[in-house]
């Protein structure tokens, strides 16, 4: 063990980046499987041989820059993700409206016939039906 820490002075190790790209290559074997064409689940080895390169990789700032990159990605489209899923929830019992003045999304509860809207941030005034 200590010769493995030896090793590992000065390199980078793992990462959210790293774990990712493992899992990737899991699902990607895992897909392949099911795809009838020779040797493209070589394919699925990419990203891990990538993830092992950078665990043992000596260029720890590079490395960090990549996974801050990811980690900046990933929170996008988890962002995106999860505003998709509540809107589909939200669309139920919410309706969203444009406001013809200043074109800002507002949010107004559903079935309550006709309503005057005011628009919170230029004042502007419309009735909508709900
Ligand atoms: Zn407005």
């Amino acid at each position: 063990m200590n010769g493995f820490r030896k090793f590992m002075m000065g390199r980078y190790g793992g990462d959210q980046f790293g774990m990712f790209l493992v899992i990737l290559s899991i699902i990607l074997c895992v897909i392949f499987l099911f795809i009838p064409v020779p040797y493209i689940s070589l394919l699925s080895w990419v990203p891990l041989v990538f993830a092992i390169y950078r665990m043992f990789s000596r260029q720890i700032g590079k490395r960090q820059e990549e996974n801050y990159a990811w980690l900046r990605k990933w929170g996008a489209v988890r962002t995106w993700w999860w505003n998709l899923k509540n809107r589909a929830k939200d669309s139920k019992t919410h309706r969203c409206y444009k406001c013809p003045g200043c074109g800002k999304k507002l949010r107004v509860p559903r079935g309550k016939g006709k309503i005057s809207i005011t628009c919170p941030q230029c004042g502007n005034k419309f009735i909508k039906k709900t």
